[in-house]
């Protein structure tokens, strides 16, 4: 009897109870296949460290004793799919039942749950032993509620888990918010911490996945990869975020800076999401940091919010909407994203660093993945599900299941406001006061129409009058359409004018 084993490459959790023991009847599978390089273009660092990462799992695996069957991308059995291979892998081995655990992904599911149907050895699906939630909790919690939220489900995961409550039940400091003071602007101090990643060269694999034929885009970096690329490495850039980053991280959670990369953010997203790291460690990390007396509780409270909350709450959504979400399109844009998306080659200034930085690094922090990129594509336009094929492909840590609400959802408003109460639109007014982008960028920020005009301004405007059908209703969206009015009928109709030029010429600006 054998036992076949599937391990994803966003599987890697060496704790998860599968791992308990080895077993000789248990033969674990992982591969790497043209199938998952290839459902959409990605980022050559996303493809190379996913790879080197599975294959330190499968030497550490092995060296614990287990029986793993790896499949490199130039094997010559290799079939490229993943039922190709398994159902080669089954009559291989004789295999008399096969696992997996639970994928993340819509797709992967579907697939392996059809085919899991059809075969004719037992086929079982194991919990992936990671999230707080189960893929179906946050659907139960909502109900048949329009609105979604995510702040009603964190603070009943808050309770559930007795995460930053007191004995008496009420939240850690009085409050379940501490936005007020999370909000600064930053200046150069304080210093952003040194980027403790490791580094690690990788350019045979690099060799070995362009031999394959392999498409992709952005920068390899092969030479000096920085991500962490097993748990011991993902262990140490989490001690390093709560020693060095943490205390800060609230404070400037929504700054930009073209001198500052991270800022204080964790770039743990990649760990987490590929299980090397499970959320409960980090979060139960930046509460003993705060109980320790080494980070304030607004810094900790913005950060777990991250991680219970918004983590647990887009699976949920996505859980919940899948397969018709990625359709969604609530305000209609079909724009094309212009050719500055693949090099970062315009001369507004804030796009120039978030997309450039996007493409160097394979990372951008989220006010830049929101409040710059997604927040031009919004008030541009862009088509949504254009939107979502580029943030899936460039970002390290983009996988559907997370990626998706977040691009289609919280973005872009595109399901229409179930997963967020308003669009997050914002002008050069918002992008100069939290970060320094504007000084010496090649346009005005404050002027709204003219060639030398920030375009952010006259597509923000234009933003507003094009879906006043939709949006004037809005409550949190009363002040903008207050101010919208109070301007002159000429000045409204020169804005039009402007921003309908701006989107005819998207790739010029
Ligand atoms: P930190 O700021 O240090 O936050 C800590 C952790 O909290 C992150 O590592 C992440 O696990 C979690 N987190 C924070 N914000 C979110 C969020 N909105 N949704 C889910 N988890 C969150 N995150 C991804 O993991 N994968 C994606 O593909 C992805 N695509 C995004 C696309 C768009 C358009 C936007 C606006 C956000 C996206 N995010 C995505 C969320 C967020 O931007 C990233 O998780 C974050 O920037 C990762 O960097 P970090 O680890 O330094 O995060
Ligand atoms: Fe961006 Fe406009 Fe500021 Fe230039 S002026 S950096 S385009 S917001």
């Amino acid at each position: 009897m054998t036992l076949l084993r599937l391990i994803l490459g966003d599987q890697l959790n060496p704790n998860h109870s599968w791992f308990t023991a080895p077993d000789p009847k248990v033969v674990h599978v992982m591969m790497e296949i043209r199938q998952e390089t290839d459902y959409v273009r990605h980022h050559a660092q996303k493809i190379l460290a996913i790879f080197a990462a599975m294959r330190d799992f499968a030497r550490q695996l092995k060296t614990l004793g287990h029986r793993v069957r790896y499949i490199a991308i130039d094997d010559g059995s290799n079939r490229q799919s993943l039922i190709g291979n398994l159902d080669a892998l089954i009559r291989h081995y004789g295999a008399t039942r096969v696992e997996y655990q639970a994928p993340d992904e819509w797709r992967l599911d579907h697939q392996l749950a059809n085919w899991g149907a059809d075969l004719s050895i037992p086929c079982h699906m194991a919990d992936s032993e990671h999230f707080y939630t189960a893929r179906g909790d946050a659907a139960a919690f909502f109900g048949a509620r329009r609105q979604w939220r995510q702040e009603t489900l964190y603070r009943h995961l808050r309770r559930q888990h007795g995460i930053l409550i007191g004995e008496n039940g009420e939240p850690a400091g009085g409050r379940w918010n501490f936005d007020a003071e999370n909000r600064q602007r930053w200046s150069g101090g304080p210093p952003e911490p040194h980027d403790p990643r490791p580094e690690h060269d990788h350019r045979k694999l690099w060799q070995s996945i362009n031999e394959a034929g392999v498409s992709s885009f952005g920068q390899p970096q092969a030479e000096a990869l920085r991500w962490p690329l097993k748990r011991a490495e993902a262990q140490a850039l989490l001690s390093d975020f709560i020693e060095r980053a943490l205390p800060h991280f609230g404070a400037y959670q929504d700054a930009m800076s073209r001198h500052a990369r991270r800022l204080f953010h964790s770039q743990l997203s990649f760990a987490l999401n590929v299980k090397m790291l499970n959320p409960r460690e980090v979060v139960d990390a930046a509460i003993a940091a705060w109980l320790a007396g080494r980070a304030p509780l607004a810094a900790v409270e913005g950060f777990v919010r991250q991680i219970l909350g918004w983590r647990e709450y887009v699976r949920g959504v996505y859980w919940a909407k899948m397969p018709s979400y990625r359709d969604n399109n609530a305000l209609s844009h079909d724009l094309p994203l212009p050719r500055w998306f693949w090099d970062g080659e315009t001369g507004m200034r804030c796009l120039a660093h978030a997309i450039g930085q996007s493409l160097e690094d394979a990372y951008a922090h989220h006010i830049q993945r929101l409040m710059v990129i997604g927040n031009f594509g919004l008030i541009a336009g862009l088509s949504p599900q254009a939107l979502h094929e580029w943030y899936l492909g460039v970002y390290i840590d983009a996988f559907e299941w997370v990626e998706l609400p977040n691009t289609l959802g919280m973005s872009q408003f595109a399901d229409g406001g179930l997963l967020g109460s308003k669009p997050y639109a914002g002008s050069a007014a918002y992008i100069g006061r939290m970060s320094d982008y504007c000084a010496g960028c090649r346009y005005q920020p404050k002027l709204r129409i003219g060639r030398d005009a920030c375009p952010f301004n006259a597509l923000y405007w234009n933003f507003f009058q094009r879906h006043r059908a939709r949006l004037a209703a809005n409550p949190r969206l009363s002040l903008v359409y207050r101010q919208l009015d109070k301007l002159p009928d000429a000045e409204q109709a020169a804005i039009a004018a402007h921003a309908a030029a701006l989107q005819a010429n998207l790739d010029t600006l």
